[in-house]
């Protein structure tokens, strides 16, 4: 699948890599729409947010939370907001939450 968030996760194209963990990946948004713009991407290629099958979709949320509070920890700010597009307002298909934090933080996000 020709993926570009896939590619990232597979090293096969550069991005500005934060941190990562078993589930998620967490690099900069190339075109950011805040002071900070990270996207947090499941390694795994998900459509979107309505794509998890029930036995998944638990330990994902958990993973999630957990990762927002590394995000929050290492990017030392608890004032951020989470933003996700899903279906027709995705420009990229595989699922990724947008973590926007600092000025401009109340700027679209797409
Ligand atoms: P969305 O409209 O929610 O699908 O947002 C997709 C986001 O991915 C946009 O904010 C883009 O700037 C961002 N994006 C696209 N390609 C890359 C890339 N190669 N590296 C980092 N961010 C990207
Ligand atoms: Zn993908």
């Amino acid at each position: 699948m020709d993926c570009i968030f896939c590619k990232i996760v597979n090293k096969d194209i550069n991005a500005d890599i934060l941190f990562e963990n078993d589930f998620f990946i967490v690099f900069s948004d190339i075109k950011p729409s805040a002071e900070i713009h990270k996207l947090i991407v499941p390694k795994r290629h998900i459509d979107n947010l309505l794509s998890f099958n029930d036995a998944e979709v638990l330990e994902y949320w958990s993973s999630l939370v957990d990762t927002i509070n590394v995000v929050s920890d290492l990017l030392k700010t608890k004032d951020f907001k989470i933003v996700v597009n899903n279906g027709n307002l995705q420009q990229v298909k595989h699922l990724h939450i947008h973590f926007l934090s600092g000025m401009n933080v109340n700027d679209k996000v797409n």
